[in-house]
């Protein structure tokens, strides 16, 4: 059981609430607020109660002086004041925070990151930066489900000082992956694509024997089809991870589901020449970069009796608007069936959200939702698990 902040009465608290407002900005302009959006449940609920709220978040990778202009979270706050209809008071690393926390109800501090210049304190868990933020709190919540899977000192460092609490966000993130990583309803059926083989090895490990089928997709198919002994062309191929592809390929081929078409193009660029080609017809100069009609038919055929699917990794190579029909079009199937269905993190979710198609559970983490899924407890969310459980 975790410490919910439900029913939780935060009154003379003066509460630190770590969020993951890791936006997207170029130009001082934040691209998509989501993560900010859906931070705001447990802020708000918070504020009903508690004396004082101050967060904290990361944002980018912070390893030079001049990555600080371009992650200063100001504009962040600026955007967290508007959707509160509250001022939020910005507070930079210097002698005036003391004052300012002291003085205002809502404050943001300026990026945690900002001590990873002092040898990584930030990311490396540095004992003395986590009991220096809970220095300006009595009572802790983590909801900052991205990050949950590292141990940095604003979340894991901070919480052996503090009372410490899970959001609304991590709590929904738990209740939904364990849809998938206990028991799920079955026909379950997972879906693996995006590029990288090697990371998605655990998770393939750990789901296998409970899935009724394996969409392998995108790049990661070629490496499977490879094994198989297609001639994939110039197809992606993550070489590391051919002994597991055989080893998996040898034991569950009756579960496994690889592309029947794709397109292909003769290099990794939306002006490329696009064919459709059987996957035991693709030409030596060319590369697979989406599925075909005859595969996403296939898909629809398998998805349609499903009670349960886990999708993560695009189709193809969706940043090319030529070749993003596939992941789009999977979007829709997902959509449309009587399932759970939840999005992992990362380009899926980027992907669902685009499609603008509604899923029972899009993840807010990408490396977190994997690793959780995998069957790790994850370090962020182990700090909020009660103790006499
Ligand atoms: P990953 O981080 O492993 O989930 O991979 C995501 C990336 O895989 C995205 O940037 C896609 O462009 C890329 N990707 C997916 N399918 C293909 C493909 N067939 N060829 C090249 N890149 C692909």
């Amino acid at each position: 059981m975790i410490n919910t902040i439900r029913n939780i009465n935060f009154y003379n608290k003066r509460v630190i609430i770590r969020c993951d407002l890791n936006v997207p900005i170029r130009g001082g302009i934040i691209l998509d607020d989501t993560r900010i959006v859906q931070s705001l449940d447990t802020i708000k609920y918070v504020l009903q109660t508690a004396d004082k709220v101050i967060i904290l978040s990361h944002l980018g990778r912070i390893k030079t002086e001049e990555d600080k202009n371009k992650n200063s979270l100001k504009v962040v706050c600026d955007r967290l004041s508007e959707l509160l209809n509250e001022k939020v008071i910005f507070c930079e690393y210097n002698d005036e925070l003391q004052e300012k926390v002291e003085n205002n109800k809502i404050i943001m501090f300026e990026n945690t990151r900002f001590f990873d210049l002092d040898n990584k304190k930030e990311s490396k868990n540095d004992y003395e930066l986590g009991k220096y933020f809970s220095s300006f709190g009595d009572i802790f919540i983590n909801d900052a489900f991205g990050t949950c899977h590292r141990e940095n000192a604003s979340n894991v460092g901070i919480s052996k000082f503090l009372p410490t609490y899970l959001g609304f966000l991590i709590e929904e993130e738990i209740t939904m992956l364990d849809k998938i990583r206990n028991n799920p309803v079955e026909p379950f059926i997972l879906i693996m694509g995006g590029a990288k083989v090697t990371d998605k090895i655990p998770l393939i490990e750990n789901l296998i024997d409970k899935v009724d089928k394996l969409i392998i997709t995108g790049a990661m198919a070629f490496s499977f089809l490879k094994v198989k002994g297609y001639e994939i062309g110039k197809s992606l191929v993550d070489e590391e991870s051919i002994d597991f592809c055989t080893k998996i390929l040898n034991k569950y081929d009756d579960k496994i589901i690889l592309p029947l078409d794709v397109y292909t193009g003769l290099e990794f660029s939306d002006d490329t020449k696009k064919e459709l080609r059987d996957v035991n017809l693709i030409k030596e100069n060319e590369m697979g970069l989406d599925i075909g009609p005859k595969t996403l038919d296939e898909y629809t055929e398998i998805l349609k009796s499903a009670k349960t699917v886990f999708w993560n990794g695009p189709c193809g190579a969706f940043e090319l608007e030529n070749f993003s029909s596939g992941t789009m079009k999977l979007c829709k199937i997902l959509s449309e069936i009587d399932s759970t269905v939840v999005v992992g993190g990362g380009d899926s979710a980027s992907a669902a959200k685009k499609s603008g198609y509604t899923f029972t559970h899009i993840s807010t983490g990408g490396g977190a939702a994997l690793e959780y899924i995998e069957g790790k407890m994850l370090p962020g969310i182990l700090i909020g698990i009660k103790e006499n459980n």
